[in-house]
């Protein structure tokens, strides 16, 4: 038996720059990749990974690089985080997979109990697991349809929901998402989005208004199964819609028998001091979509919901050979532990503190930050042309490359391509997440 010579917990918390970044070995395993990966599978930042946690991420030249992605917002909890890999590990020793389809297991059933009590409301609730973030919002609009008997489903501008092809349809940004991969599924509609920053500041109410008018007039309510919205856009932008939009549309939707989905798959998970970021504004979804921060790393993805709209769909139509894999629900359930133990709803919000006061600062002295937005361990800058609201995407990677040369990870989104977002894992440590927030001040002075 092999033993692991490092485990995250061991990792040094510090950024160390070894070589160049991506250094030669990342560089000769860049040139493999190409060979032998399909060019549509794209990579950020080439650096190959062998070890991550705590708040850093090492690359196999020896670099240790600050981590403020998570892997798209998926170790929130840490990389290998130690309850995660305990969890894991002892059931990968126990059995790897039975399929629940055909003889069933307690931690899939856990995970759904403990999903049911911790997403918002009261009612009586029931879940089922899946693989993925596309694969929940797929399986939530068969619910809603198989629920209501309509088929017409609103997603908002700036959405993003996955690249199958009813996801595809969902999300709204066309290259690199959609682009030549049509037809896409029909039956999806587009509705006007909240975005204070570029729709005049129009006030949560006016713009659910102007959202509810054009599923009125081009849809019709009767026709409507369900309406899909990230309560903070992720890939779209980080997007936070004004006060009062999210609860207009949720009782709209009440109000008309219409399915109202959160897709909390990025926003969800304590990622933004809240364990889902409807609660900021008391919202209680119908359906409540989460994958991402669920299971520290490992495929997991869930829709749990009102009982009677998820018991609709009849046994056998819903599943999949591995939704609910066994060391997926395993790693799940020590997630929804550490988030309790180690009070990482009050982390989150101290990490973004921290993060919001630096970057306001900064935005206060360059003009080129037109917006600081989004709420605990979930925060972006938009970026414009100074003195006007012209998005600079060039400018945007720039600060990127910038930050990864110098061995911090940070991501772009936005519609526009024009917004720098950040999503450190929980277990960032303070001295690491300050050096991060200078190397990007640093950024913006020398770029
Ligand atoms: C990432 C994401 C998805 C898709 O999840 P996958 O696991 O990549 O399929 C859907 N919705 C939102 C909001 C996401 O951020």
């Amino acid at each position: 038996m092999t033993t692991i010579e490092t485990t995250a917990s061991d990792l040094a918390q510090r950024r160390h720059l070894a070589t160049a970044i991506p250094g030669p070995k990342s560089v000769a395993l860049q040139a493999e990749k190409q060979a032998a990966v399909a060019a549509g599978v794209g990579t950020t930042l080439p650096v190959y990974v062998v070890a991550a946690g705590g708040g850093v991420v090492v690359d196999v030249d020896g670099n240790s690089l600050i981590d403020f992605g998570s892997g798209i917002a998926v170790t929130t909890v840490g990389n290998s985080a130690p309850a995660v890999v305990d969890a894991v590990t002892e059931q990968v020793r126990a059995f790897t997979h039975t399929c629940f389809m055909v003889t069933p297991y307690e931690s899939y059933v856990r995970v759904a109990a403990a999903l049911n009590r911790i997403t918002p409301g009261d009612h009586d609730k029931r879940s089922a697991l899946f693989n993925s973030g596309a694969e929940a919002v797929e399986n939530a609009v068969k619910i809603a349809r198989a629920y209501t008997g309509r088929q017409a489903v609103v997603a908002f501008d700036h959405a993003y929901h996955g690249r199958t092809n009813l996801t595809m349809a969902l999300t709204a940004k066309s290259k690199p998402y959609k682009s030549g991969f049509g037809p896409f599924a029909s039956e999806v509609y587009r509705a006007p989005m909240s975005y204070p920053y570029r729709d005049g500041g129009l006030d949560g109410a006016a713009a659910a208004k102007d959202a509810i008018t054009v599923i009125e007039k081009q849809i019709g309510a009767d026709n409507l199964a369900a309406v899909v919205i990230e309560p903070i856009q992720g890939e779209g932008g980080f997007i936070v819609p004004a006060p009062g939009f999210l609860p207009a549309l949720a009782a709209w939707c009440r109000r008309n028998d219409v399915v109202f989905i959160a897709d909390e798959i990025q926003s969800g998970f304590a990622r933004t001091g809240q364990m889902f970021a409807c609660e900021d504004e008391n919202v209680v979804p119908d359906l409540i979509l989460t994958a991402k921060g669920i299971a520290g790393g490992l495929p997991l993805s869930a829709v749990t919901g009102r009982a009677e709209i998820m018991d609709a769909a009849p046994a056998g139509g819903l599943g999949g050979t591995y939704g609910g894999n066994p060391l997926a629900c395993a790693a799940a359930l020590a997630v929804i532990d550490t988030i309790d133990s180690e009070n990482l709803l009050d982390r989150a919000r101290q990490i973004g503190d921290t993060m919001l006061d630096r970057l306001r600062t900064l935005a206060a002295s360059d003009a080129r930050i037109g917006d600081v937005r989004g709420r605990g361990a979930m925060i972006a800058v938009e970026l414009v042309e100074e003195g006007t609201k012209t998005p600079d995407a060039a400018l945007t990677a720039r600060i990127a490359a910038y930050a990864h040369a110098q061995g911090l990870i940070v991501l772009t989104c936005g519609t526009y391509g024009n917004v720098l977002r950040f999503l450190p894992p929980l277990s960032m440590p303070d001295h690491l997440l300050a050096e991060g927030m200078d190397i990007l001040e640093q950024a913006f002075r020398e770029n």
